[in-house]
């Protein structure tokens, strides 16, 4: 008697993979398409540097081409420190064409941490520009790992004005000229092949590295042409470092849709309205402190433009009064969310027809919360993180932010219990406290480790933020705890006043938050002066907690 076939055979007999149906996902996809189809067109401007993506792709493939020539290939680790320009963008391809994983430093860490970033993710070469010699050679001294170093010596900077000398004698310029433009890179085997290692910031103890795979950069890159409605006309201005989650993935997103990258080797409020206008760019991406940078530039610096410009922000809540002030200087703001180990943006404040009848203050306190998942994630869940149960959505109850998806990192490098404790019951531990609202958006309270706890009530420093923000004399604002021996806590806030704000009291910003929340969340302490920041833009509240002990 002849055998019946299974049902579910017949989707499978037969209909195998084979390298014409199935092909790994890769960011390094994007690079070949553009430079086929928008040959010609300019794909990086940098000061007075033109790339056509034709240029642009065969600089990487010479970059690859040189890395092999010098003994890199699958599986090895290259990192670059260096600020947003040509040699870091070319870098997310020219090193993953091999194979091989860029680890992309943060232009602003110490040598010790740089060092050990090096050690840790064994870097066989470093590239890096001249501008942090004094950091390089330190670090350099002090690791174990004896990388090829490969300097960046830009022809845009003005190192006699920012310093920086020459340590070595290979240039990347030199180094690029002996690669084949016309070389074939290795196509990722696997798409969970690594792709990029990026450091957290290690507030605490030595930075953890996340590693991103093929597959996740390209699902973000796409992810983030969706939420952000990137198209080929889009300029795009590199505002947001690039080492920061690979720039959130921009780095290969503006590719994949044939945009123009502009380079900035500095943000500052200046050059970015002159790029705007000079370029005429499109998009931007920034934390919360440069959007504020920009709306309370000097108006000598602000220039005249009559397009849009869209501002996704991110990486620290957008207190409503930025939002607002965005949008009255002409920039329209998409709020994101998201963690280095989401690749950047995993959730965003997606925009509902209904709000177009708001006015500015209310749609941006409805735009300040951090949304719902960005296409190409799977889900979020605001839960109890003991029990994994979810909390109703009822605005009010707070959880722990969760998330799942095709872009979570693989894990934590040469960490595996740091890995495990973040993927917990089959979810990824964002560390973020919120609440869940009735329409399915999530609203980020604080970071956990932010919370105040004064007199057994939890006290959302952002919420107290948020209304520090709407004081007409405050630029920028941070809460944190004091310890207090009658309520265990009590908030205290760092203020930095407007350059127009004349005397203000601490009693005056008190009296303001008793007026515009309930009493028990009003700062007892207000302290004046500017905030510590991070290069990502964060600012640091771990230095307001010693001060504020130390009161
Ligand atoms: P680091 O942990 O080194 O500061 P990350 O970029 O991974 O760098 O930081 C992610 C954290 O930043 C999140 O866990 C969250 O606390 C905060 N964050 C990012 N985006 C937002 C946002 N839109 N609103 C509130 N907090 C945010």
């Amino acid at each position: 008697m002849e055998r019946q076939t299974a049902a579910s055979d017949i989707w499978e007999r037969d209909l195998g993979r084979n390298s014409a149906n199935y092909v790994p996902l890769t960011p390094l996809s994007f690079l070949r398409r553009s430079a086929a189809v928008y040959p010609g067109k300019t794909a990086v401007i940098h000061g007075r540097l033109r790339y056509s993506y034709a240029e642009f792709a065969a600089r990487c493939r010479r970059l690859a081409s040189a890395l092999a020539k010098a003994g890199i290939g699958k599986g090895d680790t290259v990192a670059v420190l260096a600020p947003n320009i040509p040699p870091m963008l070319e870098a997310h391809y020219g090193i993953p064409m091999l194979g091989a994983v860029l680890n992309a430093l943060n232009i602003r860490l110490d040598a010790d941490t740089i060092g050990f970033c090096l050690d840790h993710g064994g870097a066989k070469v470093l590239i890096a520009d001249r501008e942090f010699s004094a950091t390089t050679e330190k670090a350099l001294a002090k690791c174990k790992v004896k990388p090829l170093l490969v300097e960046i010596d830009d022809s845009e900077a003005d190192y006699a004005a920012i310093g920086g000398k020459r340590l070595g004698d290979l240039t990347y310029e030199q180094f690029i000229a002996g690669g084949d433009p016309d070389f074939v890179g290795d196509a990722p085997v696997d798409e969970w092949d690594a792709i990029t290692l990026n450091y957290t910031s290690g507030t605490t103890g030595n930075p953890k590295g996340v590693v991103y795979h093929h597959r996740g950069a390209f699902l973000n890159a796409l992810g983030d042409v969706t939420f952000f409605a990137l198209h080929p006309r889009v300029v795009y201005l590199w505002t947001l470092p690039m080492f920061h989650c690979n720039g959130w993935c921009f780095t290969w997103a503006v590719t994949a849709i044939g945009g123009t990258h502009v380079c900035l080797r500095r943000v500052e409020a200046a050059a970015v309205f002159r790029a705007i206008e000079e370029h005429g760019v499109t998009n931007l991406c920034g934390a919360p402190i440069v959007l504020n940078l920009l709306a309370h530039a000097p108006e000598s610096v602000k220039t005249k433009f009559d397009h849009v410009v869209d501002v996704a922000t991110g990486g620290a809540a957008p207190p409503s009064a930025i939002i607002a002030a965005m949008e009255r200087n002409g920039f329209r703001v998409t709020h994101a969310y998201g963690l280095t180990e989401t690749y950047g943006p995993s959730t965003f404040c997606a925009w509902q027809e209904a709000w177009d009848e708001l006015a500015l203050e209310p749609r941006a306190r409805v735009m300040a919360r951090q949304g719902v998942t960005v296409l190409t994630f799977e889900a979020l869940m605001v839960a109890d993180p003991e029990t994994m149960k979810p909390v109703p959505r009822d605005g009010q109850t707070i959880g722990e932010l969760m998330l799942r998806g095709n872009r979570l990192m693989k894990g934590y490098l040469k960490n595996p219990e740091a890995t495990a404790e973040a993927f917990r019951g089959g979810w990824f531990h964002s560390g973020d406290l919120a609440v869940w609202h009735p329409d399915g958006y999530a609203e980020i309270k604080d970071r956990a480790k932010d919370i105040i706890i004064s007199g057994g009530e939890n006290i959302s420093s952002l919420e107290v933020e948020e209304v520090l923000y709407r004081h007409p004399k405050v630029l920028e604002a941070a809460v944190v705890a004091r310890p207090d021996e009658k309520w265990g806590e009590h908030p205290c806030a760092f203020v930095t006043l407007r350059e127009d704000a004349g005397a203000v009291s601490p009693d005056e910003i008190i009296e303001w938050c008793r007026a515009n929340m309930a009493r028990f969340k009003a700062p007892r302490t207000v302290v004046f002066g500017p905030l510590p920041k991070t290069s990502t833009g964060k600012i640091q509240k771990f230095l307001l907690r010693d001060s504020a002990r130390n009161l």
